[in-house]
């Protein structure tokens, strides 16, 4: 029997495969043998038999190769069926009338049999394939394309025969995370249709589970080069693949990997001596500049001008060669004629330096004799391990070391807390002039030609740096997206990385095979890369500046309540729209601060929110509405219009206010025109945007941040959980964290426990009130862990204990420990587990001692804390100390 017109499908054992993966080496094979035989792509029913081997539905596989053994294979599958042509020669089965739909009869099989025939009689047949006519359901896609940076890409989306037109999909670099499954699906427009607009929702997680199974299936056996699942049909229960093409080829070896990110950066950018080739002290020549920047911003360090014509240069003694330099060279700039730079990087090598700039141009970028000229310097400096930065760039700055080397003459710079690396030179020059007015730097550095450090190592290193709080990048392309992805992503938990991607517009059609190929453009894959590393991408210059400032100057609102403080209602109207569209909303302020607000206010002002304060609004006024918006828990943060013409009035009154850790966005209309005092509100650090738009926008993906940063740190915590599953009196437990959808769980479990119970853990009577049951579960995952065991019975779920570990901001390093059981389940082995688990988690993020106060009366917590070997700390008249040393 030939593979394909098997009558019986093959029974599937996934598990029993070798190594545990997806597919039987057998069905492997099948790919292999397509690869070994030059064949692109694999046919629907070879597909399918594939994705059936990997556990996915599919209308079935079968082949007749003639009309008799068709009816045999309907017989057996049942009316109604769908016949399709199988012809290596027929792409698009249904454009070429291979496709008969519904066929609910004997004789209607046989008409479409011989109908199909006919129709292609001048192609290569190799049979027909009889499968189950599959009932409607949402029409969707699922498809995986490769891309020469990232890599494999998978992309979900509406389906059919409109995919293209509609281009509702969305794309991630794989492998996906389950998170990253369920964000594609959030992410098309259409996603609504799949929640149940008009109808049943459909099976997310089982279209969840298949997208991880494709990632799966595809990191498995990277041969399969592309892929289309189109259409899928989503229902109710569960999903069918209803049409199915693989595209197979020869891996190839280079994609998406990475050459560099092996050496620590910090010596680059804290070098302890720095030589200068070229430097020169003649007026206008871009060595002098170089060389003067230095010197003016007074870098710490040795410097050594190398110059061949020069005993000094700037007063500084000077080298005919860097192999004259009598002391070790921890970084090296070359900034002479092209001609020239190669010796000059030679003889660093030679001279055993590390780390070289290039700012010398003349390379990659003008052509092929520059481009030979780079390809022979980098494999000098692969031999010698050094590292290079540019060429054809202008050098770093770091003003935290005093080191500034631009091409272009720089002053002062004050040292600050943004990082920024731009793929472009006047990023460190006539755009960085400009903006050091309103934003100050730590690390600049600029990549140029990026023959060896590029945009990812730079990231890598900033993200490390204490002294950067918020990182900016201006690109143009990302070399070795994978690495990007791995590095952004990580970098992104610990500090706001924002982005703008230059070269948005496709430059010209690719010819393509596949659906999913012709839908991933470029643009699309820098979309996903950002979205899934959590990058935040900005529109352009404009916006990438307006984010930073704020970024880098305001903390992260801790919720989506807005104040709008404003003295004319049309910007108030301006700043609302915009953020219910950026996921924000206006605070709902209690009767008692409406009340407070009303009191500071004149009769004729609009008490609401926004808040009118009218053309008569002074700084005191706006000082006194924000303290009291402070104090109200539904007040997350900021948007205060100030009148530019009396804008210089509010920079010290605003300076004055204690917000709590709340941030504020200022709107002046037509800021650019009163520039002068809007650059004291910016160095007084408060962003001043031209619109209520844009500090709208702007909180709303600080907020969004703050929302992402905290679940992927709850994950990350989350995974050190060595215990998630037991069983207490034979009930199954499980442990997790809590999250925000925990209310009414929580609720019932504070509800259900005894007020003595309640007591000993709170101290003080205590009752589940909704703001609490909001502030319990909405944990910072910075600041605190909460444990819950979780009983499950069928649908039911319950709390049966919680634990918490809560960072004490006093004492470095000190967690305070805290738990309560539900009264039945008290004196069995939960406490200590749920304990143990805790301890675990302290262990690993971080902690150095874990401390726990309680009653002396709690005997049944005294003996889970002794039994967790806690030390006994000291007792007064009623409480006890214990602490438990990690380290
Ligand atoms: P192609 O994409 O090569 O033109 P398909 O196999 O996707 O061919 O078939 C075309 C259309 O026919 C599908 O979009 C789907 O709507 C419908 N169809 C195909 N196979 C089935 C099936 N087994 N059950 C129900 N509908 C089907
Ligand atoms: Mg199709």
């Amino acid at each position: 029997m030939t593979r394909g017109s098997s009558t019986s499908q093959r029974q599937k054992a996934p598990a029993a495969n070798p190594g545990g993966k997806l597919l039987s080496e057998e069905l492997a094979e099948i790919i292999h043998q397509a690869v070994r035989d030059n064949r692109s792509y694999l046919m629907e029913h070879e597909s399918k038999e594939i994705l059936e081997g990997a556990g996915i539905a599919t209308t079935g596989y079968l082949v007749a190769r003639s009309e008799d053994e068709a009816l045999a294979l309907c017989e057996k599958i049942g009316f109604p069926v769908v016949m399709k042509i199988v012809s290596p020669d027929v792409v698009h089965k249904s454009d070429a009338g291979g496709v008969r739909l519904n066929l609910q009869s004997a004789d209607e099989v046989r008409k479409a049999y011989r109908g199909m025939m006919d129709t292609f009689k001048y192609q290569h047949i190799e049979g027909i394939t009889i499968q189950r006519m599959a009932a409607p359901g949402i029409e969707a896609i699922i498809g995986v394309t490769r891309d020469p940076s990232f890599g494999p890409l998978i992309m979900f989306g509406l389906g059919g025969v409109f995919v293209e037109v509609l281009r509702d999909v969305s794309f991630r670099i794989l492998p996906i995370t389950e998170k990253d499954a369920a964000e594609m699906i959030e992410e098309i427009r259409g996603s609504d249709i799949l929640k149940g607009y008009r109808g049943r929702p459909v099976d997310l997680q089982s279209l969840q589970q298949l997208l991880l199974k494709i990632s799966r299936l595809i990191n498995e056996n990277p041969e399969i080069h592309e892929l289309d699942l189109n259409p899928l049909f989503l229902y109710s229960e569960g999903y069918i693949a209803v049409d199915a093409r693989m595209f197979v080829r020869e891996p190839a070896q280079t994609e998406g990997t990475t050459a560099t990110g092996a050496t620590n950066l910090h010596d680059f950018f804290y070098p302890k001596s720095i030589a200068v080739i070229g430097a020169s002290d003649v007026k206008g020549k871009l060595g002098a500049n170089v060389f003067c920047n230095l010197v003016s911003h007074g870098y710490p360090g040795k410097l050594y001008p190398i110059n061949p014509g020069k005993e000094t240069v700037m007063g500084v003694r000077a080298y005919k060669s860097i192999r004259d330099v009598p002391d070790p060279v921890d970084l090296a700039i070359v900034i002479v004629p092209a001609k020239a730079a190669e010796a000059a990087i030679a003889d660093c090598c030679t001279k055993g330096v590390r780390f070289v700039v290039v700012e010398a141009a003349g390379f990659a970028e003008s052509g092929k004799e520059g481009k030979e000229a780079q390809a022979r310097i980098e494999a000098v400096i692969r031999k010698h391990g050094c590292r290079v930065l540019g060429p054809n760039c202008s050098g770093v700055i770091n003003t935290h070391h005093n080191m500034v080397q631009s091409i272009g003459l720089l002053g002062d710079l004050k040292k600050g807390n943004v990082g920024m690396v731009a793929q472009a030179g006047v990023y460190a020059a006539g755009i960085l002039t400009g903006l050091s007015n309103v934003l100050d730097f730590g690390i600049v550095a600029t990549i140029g030609n990026k023959m060896d450090i590029n945009e990812t190592d730079i990231l890598e290193y900033l993200s490390d740096d204490d002294h950067i709080s918020a990182i900016v990048m201006y690109m143009e392309d990302i070399r070795s997206g994978k690495r990007f992805v791995d590095v952004a992503s990580r970098a992104a938990l610990r500090k706001p990385v924002i982005v703008l991607k230059s070269g948005r517009t496709e430059a010209g059609k690719k010819a393509v095979s596949s659906h999913t190929a012709s839908l991933a453009g470029d643009d699309e894959v820098n979309n996903a890369a950002f979205r899934q590393s959590g990058v935040i991408r900005a529109r352009d210059n404009e916006h990438l500046f307006a984010l930073t400032r704020a970024f880098s100057k305001q903390p992260i609102p801790k919720g989506n309540g807005v104040m709008v403080i404003t003295y004319t209602g049309s910007l108030g109207v301006a700043a609302t729209d915009m953020l219910y569209l950026s996921g924000m909303r206006l605070a709902e302020l209690e009767p008692y601060f409406q009340q407070r607000l009303k009191n500071a206010l004149p009769d004729y002002a609009s008490v609401g929110n926004p808040i009118d304060c009218s053309f008569s609004m002074t700084p005191e006024q706006v000082k006194k509405l924000i303290e009291i918006g402070v104090e109200s828990n539904d007040v997350q943060s900021f948007i205060v219009v100030i009148q530019g013409e009396i804008l210089g009035s509010f920079v010290d009154v605003m300076k004055s206010i204690d917000y709590k850790d709340k941030p504020v966005a200022c709107v002046v209309a037509c800021k650019e025109f009163m520039i002068h005092d809007v650059v004291k509100m910016e160095q007084a650090g408060f962003p001043v945007y031209s619109t209520a738009e844009m500090a709208a926008e702007v909180l709303g993906q600080m907020y969004a941040y703050g929302v992402r940063r905290q679940s992927a740190m709850t994950d990350s915590i989350a995974r050190h959980l060595t215990k998630d599953t037991l069983s207490v009196d034979n009930m199954p437990v499980r442990l997790r964290l809590i999250n925000p959808k925990d209310i009414g769980l929580w609720t019932d479990f504070v509800n259900s426990c005894s007020p003595k119970s309640l007591w000993l853990r709170f101290l003080s009577p205590f009752s589940a009130t909704p703001e609490r049951a909001q502030r319990f579960c909405n944990v910072n995952p910075e600041d605190e862990v909460a444990l819950v065991a979780e009983a499950r019975t069928g649908d039911q779920h319950k709390f049966l204990g919680i634990a918490r570990l809560i960072k004490n901001k006093r004492r470095e390093g000190e967690a305070e420990y805290a738990i309560i059981i539900s009264d039945p389940w008290q004196n069995k082995s939960l406490g200590i587990t749920l304990s143990e688990q805790c301890i675990e988690l302290a262990k690993k993020e971080g902690y150095k001692t874990i401390r726990a106060e309680t009653l002396q009366e709690n005997y049944a917590m005294i003996r889970i804390f002794r039994r967790c070997a806690f030390n006994f700390d000291g007792k007064d008249e009623n409480m006890v100390s214990m602490t438990l040393n990690l380290s």
